[in-house]
């Protein structure tokens, strides 16, 4: 049911020049207009129109930025409000009265615990920008210098501007495994993969042989989002929490994607009930527009002035967009419509993996939902995911003895995401199929809806709808994807079968 729209030859040739254009003449780093070959000229809610007159089911949002979907009348009528106000609309990091709303209101939203101990740091515009600040904060604070970070993690693209301005940007970065069912590095899933995976965070930090000095802070996303929608365990949390405060490290909770409701919760901390001495946030917090922060526990105000410094902080629509955005969720309690949305469709996309092989897994928290596209015919590989009940040792749910290490078992300078061999019965996941799932996002463009792809091979094809979608237009997206899948399903069969027939 590709979607089939009647357009004049003059808007669809403006459509295609456009596109033409942006290919000759924009970046070969250019990454969404790639897969998304659309040129949107309206948008409202989650839906976009393009200027060949087709339009979008908008499950992209802006990578995770519409909370509210496109154009919220509550965003609008801010931002309107501060132009008619003749309020200057760029005032570097002075006080203003928009400012002062958008912290008041940000302030509300916070975990209990940090709500009453804050500060906030005003940054450059991007996620990014927030977590070298925060990286900065913790060394500041601390005295050291290192970061613990996660596989599978994404915190932003910068690299190399302090280094080129002569600043201190020699972060040691220490990678940890982030426990996840579908591909635990450990081979186990489940409760246990989580618990190797904490305790291999301990003995990385206690054991003075491993390479790893005592950091300056460790960071993590709640719910990893580029790195193919993994929840983390709810108790991992609180182990990370645990293991972090005993040891005086700073612990950074980078809400950048998850923040603003979009799992469940206002803040995706809120799941475990772990206070972070940190949050990284940006997206959301700028209802539309560009604005990043840091907020920290008042103790760590220790850098001097000027430590992080930046032109643009001081974007008043973006404040002014950002809390329209925030009140809207808090008092449409549109967090909680996220995690009774998301759970519906989580159950229902879980029948697409009992229809189709390439289906591999269906995870998430709510609006933020992940398929992950496998190639069914390819060699299941070790390890993965189990269900917690037995593991690569044949040693079931027995409780492991203090040390034991189940895999890697070559001490923590070996590489903790290295699969284990278990027995045949045991062959986890299939392959990820970067260029199936590609072909599932094609599918649904044709049909009208827009996904994004992400996760370690770009083989999880991604769900981060507005907060505001109705159940109808759930309903829609989730056809439109099933009908995707369906197509591709169907062209693999032959392939497969033709290539059966000719062997
Ligand atoms: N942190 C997380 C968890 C993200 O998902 C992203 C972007 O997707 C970033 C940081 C970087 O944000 P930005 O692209 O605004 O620099």
């Amino acid at each position: 049911m590709a979607v089939t729209e009647s357009v004049s030859g003059g808007a669809r040739g403006a459509h295609e020049g456009i596109l033409r254009r942006q290919s000759a003449r924009e970046s070969a780093a250019r990454t969404y207009a790639r897969a998304l070959p659309i040129v949107p000229v309206r948008a409202r809610g989650l839906t976009i129109e393009g200027a060949d007159g087709r339009r979008y089911l908008d499950c992209l949002s802006g990578a995770g930025t519409l909370a509210l979907g496109h154009n919220h009348p509550v965003v609008l009528e801010a931002i309107r409000k501060v132009l008619d106000s003749g309020a200057p609309l760029s005032v570097l990091d002075l006080a203003t009265p928009v400012k002062d709303a958008f912290i008041t209101e940000l302030f509300r939203t916070l975990p209990p615990g940090l709500a009453d101990r804050a500060r906030v740091q005003f940054c450059g515009p991007a996620g990014t920008d927030a977590v070298e600040a925060a990286f900065k904060l913790v060394r500041a604070a601390t005295g050291r210098s290192g970061i613990l970070a996660f596989t599978g993690a994404y915190h932003g693209m910068t690299t190399g501007a302090l280094a080129a301005s002569g600043g201190a940007c020699d972060v040691r970065v220490a990678r940890l495994p982030y426990p996840q069912d579908y591909r635990c590095p450990f081979g186990v899933g489940g409760p246990r993969g989580a618990e190797l995976a904490a305790r291999w965070t301990e003995s990385v930090l206690d054991d003075p042989k491993s390479g790893v000095p005592l950091p300056a802070g460790m960071i993590l996303e709640p719910v990893q989002g580029e790195g193919g929608v993994i929840p983390a365990p709810d108790d991992w949390m609180r182990r990370m929490r645990q293991i972090t405060a005993t040891r005086s490290v700073p612990l950074i909770a980078d809400e950048v994607q998850t923040g603003v409701g979009r799992t469940g919760t206002f803040w995706a901390v809120e799941h475990s009930g772990v206070t972070p001495d940190a949050m990284v946030l940006s997206k959301a917090i700028g209802g539309s527009l560009p604005l990043a922060v840091v907020v920290y526990r008042d103790d760590l105000d220790v850098w001097e002035p000027g430590a992080h410094a930046g032109t643009f902080r001081g974007n008043q629509l973006a404040m002014a967009a950002g809390t329209a955005t925030l009140a809207h969720v808090r008092e449409n309690s549109l967090a909680e419509r996220a995690a009774e949305l998301g759970s519906r469709m989580l159950s229902q996309l879980c029948s697409l993996k009992e229809e189709f092989p390439c289906v591999g897994d269906v995870r998430g928290r709510g609006l933020m939902i992940g398929v992950e596209v496998v190639d069914p015919e390819g060699e299941g590989q070790a390890g993965g995911q189990t269900g917690g009940e037995t593991d690569a040792a044949g040693q079931g749910d027995a409780p492991l003895v203090p040390g034991q290490v189940l895999a890697p078992a070559d001490g923590p300078a070996g590489d903790p995401t290295a699969p284990v061999a278990g027995p045949r019965s045991l062959r986890g996941p299939h392959p990820a199929a970067p260029e199936l799932a590609a072909a599932v996002q094609r599918e649904c463009l044709r049909r009208g809806l827009i996904v994004e792809l992400g996760g370690r091979h770009s083989s999880v094809v991604r769900l981060l709808p507005p907060l505001t979608i109705s159940d109808e237009q759930a309903a829609a997206v989730l056809d439109r994807l099933a009908d995707a899948v369906e197509a591709v399903s169907r062209g693999l069969s032959r392939r497969n079968g033709a290539v059966r027939s000719r062997t």
